[in-house]
This record gives C-alpha cells, sequence and structure tokens, in this order.
C-alpha cells in the first residue's frame, strides 16, 4: 500500500512524499519527490501511453487494411471470372448470330436478292482460352459488333418479307383463270365483227354460258366501274394493282358496288345479253397499263 503525500498545497507544492507501508508491517518508508521530478515521471508515461496506443493503433489499422486487400482481391478475381464467363457467352451469341447470318443469305438468294453487307462477324474467333484475361474494352467491342450484327438481320429481313410480301400481293393481283365455265366462242385479236362485217380489232375474249351462270372475278382487287355501256352492256371493270385491270361485260346481274374489294373467284355478276351482243356471254378482258393482252395467256 503507498500514499502520496504534499507538504504544502494539492498541486502547487515544490516536493512530495510517497509513503510505503507493507502489509502486517508498522514501518514506514517514506520517499521525498521533487515536483519536477514528479512531472518528468508523469510526462514519460504519458508519452510512452501516446506511444503504445500509436502502435495498437497503427496495427489495427494494418490489420484492417490487410483484411480488406484480400477480400478487394479475391472479389477481382471473382470478378475476372466473371467477365471470362461473359466473353465466353458473347463469343458464343456471336457464333449463333453468324449461323443466322448464314441462313438469312441463303433466304436472300432464294428471294433472288442481293448479298447482305458483310457484317462484323465474319471473322469472329473462337472462344477465349482459359486463363486469358477478357478487358472492358474488348467486352464492349463484342457487344456493339453483335449490336451491328443484329441491325443488318433486321434490315435484312424487312428487306426479305417486304419482296416476299410484295410477290404475294403481285400473285393475287395478277389474273388468273376464265370468270366463267363455257365455251370460248371468239378469241382475242384481228376478226370480222359481227355487227359490222369489217375487220376489227376484238379485246378480249367471249365465252358463252347461260344467262345466269356466275361470273368471277379472276383476281383480287377493288371494283373501279359499275356501268352499263352501249357496246359493253352492264360492265364491271376491276382494278387489281401493279397495272391490271380486268373488264367483264354483257351481264344480266351485277352484284358488286364500285369500291368493293373483291378476291379472286368472289362472283361479281351473272352472264347475260346486255350491249353489243348477239347471244349470252362473257367479253372478258385483261389490261395492263391500258393495253389489251390476250387473256388465254392468263389461264
Ligand atoms: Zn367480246
Amino acid at each position: 500500500m503507498w500514499f502520496l503525500v504534499n507538504k504544502g498545497k494539492l498541486l502547487t507544492a515544490k516536493k512530495y512524499t510517497i509513503l510505503v507501508i507493507p502489509e502486517g508491517s508498522h514501518r514506514v518508508r517514506r520517499f521525498a519527490l521533487k515536483t519536477n521530478v514528479l512531472r518528468g515521471i508523469g510526462a514519460s508515461c504519458a508519452v510512452l501511453f501516446l506511444v503504445v496506443c500509436g502502435f495498437l493503433t497503427d496495427y489495427a489499422l494494418t490489420s484492417f487494411d490487410q483484411h480488406e486487400f484480400n477480400r478487394l482481391r479475391s472479389e477481382t478475381l471473382a470478378q475476372k471470372n466473371q467477365i471470362r464467363d461473359l466473353s465466353a457467352s458473347l463469343d458464343s451469341v456471336q457464333q449463333e448470330l453468324l449461323v443466322l447470318a448464314q441462313n438469312d443469305a441463303k433466304v436472300r438468294v432464294l428471294a433472288n436478292l442481293t448479298k447482305p453487307k458483310i457484317d462484323g462477324l465474319t471473322g469472329v474467333g473462337g472462344p477465349l482460352a482459359s486463363g486469358s484475361e477478357a478487358k472492358y474494352p474488348e467486352i464492349q467491342q463484342k457487344i456493339d459488333r453483335i449490336r451491328e450484327a443484329i441491325d443488318l438481320r433486321r434490315k435484312s429481313q424487312e428487306e426479305v418479307q417486304g419482296i416476299l410480301n410484295d410477290q404475294r400481293s403481285l400473285l393475287a393481283a395478277k389474273p388468273s383463270g376464265l370468270p366463267t365455265r363455257g365455251w370460248t366462242t371468239s378469241s382475242f385479236g384481228m376478226r370480222r365483227s359481227p355487227f359490222t362485217g369489217k375487220r376489227s380489232m376484238h379485246d378480249g375474249l367471249d365465252i358463252a354460258a347461260r344467262t345466269g351462270t356466275p361470273v368471277q372475278a379472276t383476281a383480287d382487287g377493288i371494283v373501279s366501274r359499275v356501268v352499263t355501256d352501249p357496246g359493253y352492256g352492264k360492265l364491271v371493270v376491276i382494278e387489281h394493282g401493279y397495272g391490271y385491270r380486268t373488264y367483264y361485260g354483257h351481264n344480266s346481274k351485277i352484284f358488286v358496288k364500285v369500291g368493293q374489294r373483291v378476291k379472286r373467284g368472289e362472283t361479281i355478276s351473272a352472264v347475260g345479253n346486255t350491249g353489243r351482243s348477239t347471244g349470252s356471254h362473257v367479253h372478258y378482258e385483261v389490261r395492263l397499263n391500258g393495253v389489251p393482252l390476250n387473256p388465254k395467256k392468263f389461264t
């Protein structure tokens, strides 16, 4: 047990006495200490304390840093692996796009289209060798090339689709077959007119059939004229697009109106003997850009 005793005031005294009383003994030991010495000891203790604190803090920080470093290192490694996997998946996507590009080229050949523009995918390398590092710009580059290839495919497909639609519409618009069943009584071309006896041009085909027999449109189109003409009699004209127009004359009845859409095979009228006609028949004309063509060529 020890006490610190000062002679005089507590903090301003010049000298302090330390009393040491061992347990179970009556002997008291005294140590006189000057204030300066005491202050020196106090200062040393404080310095020592600060130094120890410094060391401890430094140690704690170093140990934290080490832990953080290890964590970041394993995180970086994991991310590198992820980037490598990502790069490999992009390679496989590129390969799939390459197959699509090849298929697209075949379809274009079938559709009689020119070859598509060479895209960035041609000459794509294989997947990365394991262990090699994929860099971010490389990944970005791959994504750009894939995007470019997708754009090209889309444009190409739109083009092919457009062509196919056109072909399909042309096919639907081009007159095909005859408007009714019957006997061809007068062909297309020069003939002696049954009315005047002079040689003149016959712009269509005459098909004889009983009055009332259905007359059908020979292609898809829009009814552009429904008139009663002195020559054609009750006439239906259908506009098919692509320059095609068909005429159906001498009808007894007409079932369609101007502006009506009709399909190939749809009944538009009934055979009759109206206008300049010598018997019940259909006068059928096919015109391309206004020029009469031989309907036989469209059967
Ligand atoms: Zn005729």
